[in-house]
């Protein structure tokens, strides 16, 4: 199957998309990575969405990407005596560590951190931002505020505390329990809620090692003050534009939105644009204009994903959403203009081979209009700055590692593939071609660009570049002897 689409499709598993037949749907419709949402849902049900998403993938023979995207520490009030109340503006309201249940004039707050963090005049927020409050007095026990935005209040609704960082741990006892859970199912991506600083990063990374890659959600303004380390440390990034959203003001969350791709795309972290993306869709069979200006948004900043949340999770247009989805970023990517601004802006090389050969593999690959760049990769990071380049042809991802080939699929422009390791250079010409064939992206005859390093199997050292010509013939066979060992 040939996709002509480089941005990336990410939809997230639940109640609506759970069979296997609806999976295998959502793969066909063109979904690249799917996303278990820790949020929702019990281990069970996420270990059997694993056990299909698997099934898919060996049926499609396309690699799959699974990110288990954990909770992280959410903030919540404690619950009401009498049900819900609603808080006026001007009213007094008290937090405080007392767990008697709730009522108009207080409500428990179990979590003290908040209540050695915050200060008088600034914010707290509940219920996604619609009750809004202001601190007027706060002791280790209580925090005295009046309302400045009266809404309904509820058991155990979310709080943000949006003005300041609170000394909170990356990992909830829940989020350790169900990272331990996911590496040992497998997943090749692990989603970080509520980063407020690098060091949450690199406590996630003390626990996971290389079982899995870190996708870092920008989603606390606390986050932007160290926006280029917390990028720098992350396998990838996530605009995680719900919660950023409510703590901070929507007309913020536009700008932020392309300063946030264009660092990654300069340091070669997948960026991933997420929520409400099609919000309409949840309902309906048929998007707005203003979403579908939004995802077409997404992609012309450069986005390698953009993502679906309760659409695929929970709607009633699961398909329809991926599938609208994919005509939306397919119509970009023909634009004339995605192009012109694609090549606007290509990040420096760094000062490493690698990135060398990848500049000029884009280089020439554009300059004698070749089928594609092939990159033979172990850790995938080869392929990746093949990737931030952009290029106008299709990037072929190599890899011996099935773990790699399956992260390879959030990143743009990548057709990642699962294949034996080669061993020398004839071997690792004949593979690429034979692959280009197979993923349609050339036809006999055509020139080819390959990246390899030599010797081969030496992780982070590519090294060589290739121009061939493709050539198929006898090599057929040899494709089948790799499907079948694969
Ligand atoms: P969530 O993250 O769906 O886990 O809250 C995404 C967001 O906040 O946008
Ligand atoms: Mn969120």
């Amino acid at each position: 199957m040939t996709r002509e689409r480089s941005t990336k499709i990410v939809a997230t598993l639940g109640p609506s998309s759970s069979t296997y037949s609806r999976i295998f749907a959502l793969a066909e419709a063109g979904v690249n990575v799917f996303r278990l949402n820790a949020s929702h849902g019990t281990q069970h049900d996420h270990a059997e969405r694993y056990r299909q998403i698997r099934a898919v993938e060996d049926t499609l023979g396309r690699p799959l990407g699974v990110l288990l995207d954990l909770q992280g520490p959410k903030l919540r009030v404690g619950t009401m005596a009498n049900g819900p109340v609603t808080l006026q503006r001007g009213d007094r309201f008290r937090f405080d560590r007392d767990p008697t249940p709730g009522d108009g004039s207080r409500v428990s707050l179990p979590h003290p951190e908040i209540f050695a963090a915050v200060e008088p005049g600034q914010n707290l927020f509940v219920n996604d931002g619609h009750i809004r409050l202001r601190v007027l007095a706060r002791d280790a026990d209580r925090i005295d505020t009046e309302v400045t935005v009266g809404g309904t209040l509820s058991d155990r609704k979310g709080v943000n505390v949006p003005d300041t960082a609170l000394a909170l741990g990356a990992l909830s006892d829940k989020d350790r329990a169900d990272l331990r859970f996911g590496l040992a199912l497998g997943v090749d991506w692990i989603g970080l809620s509520f980063v407020q600083r690098p060091d949450d990063i690199r406590e996630a990374k003390a626990l996971i090692g290389d079982r899995a890659h870190i996708i870092t959600k920008i989603e606390k303004p606390a986050a932007l003050t160290h926006l280029r380390e917390i990028v720098m440390l992350s396998d990838a990034v996530m605009v995680a534009r719900g919660d950023l959203g409510v703590e901070l003001p929507p007309e913020d969350v536009p700008g932020l939105q392309k300063r946030i791709i264009r660092l990654c795309r300069n340091l070669g972290r997948p960026v991933i644009v997420a929520t409400q993306m099609l919000e309409s869709m949840i309902g309906e069979p048929t998007p707005t204009r203003a979403e579908a200006s939004d995802v077409a948004t997404a992609v012309y900043d450069g986005a390698d994903a953009v993502m679906l949340s309760a659409e695929s999770a929970s709607g009633r247009y699961p398909v329809e959403a991926v599938e609208m989805m994919d005509r939306i970023v397919t119509r970009v990517e023909r634009d004339p203009l995605y192009r012109t601004i694609m090549d606007a802006e290509h990040p420096q090389p760094e000062a490493t081979t690698s990135d060398a050969l990848s500049a000029a593999a884009r280089q020439i690959a554009e300059t004698i209009s070749a089928a594609g760049i092939a990159t033979f990769t172990t850790t995938g990071s080869t392929t990746l700055r093949a990737s931030r380049e952009r290029p106008n042809v299709p990037i072929l991802g190599l890899s011996a590692r099935r773990e790699t080939a399956r992260r390879l699929a959030l990143a743009w422009g990548v057709r990642p593939i699962w294949t034996d390791d080669v061993s020398n250079f004839g071997e690792m010409v004949e593979r690429a071609c034979v692959m280009a064939l197979q993923e349609g992206i050339g036809t006999e005859g055509r020139p080819l660009v390959v990246t390899a390093g030599v010797p081969f199997g030496t992780p982070g050292r590519t090294n060589a570049l290739r121009v061939v010509t493709i050539e198929g013939g006898g090599t057929v066979t040899a494709v089948r002897q790799t499907m079948a060992t694969a």
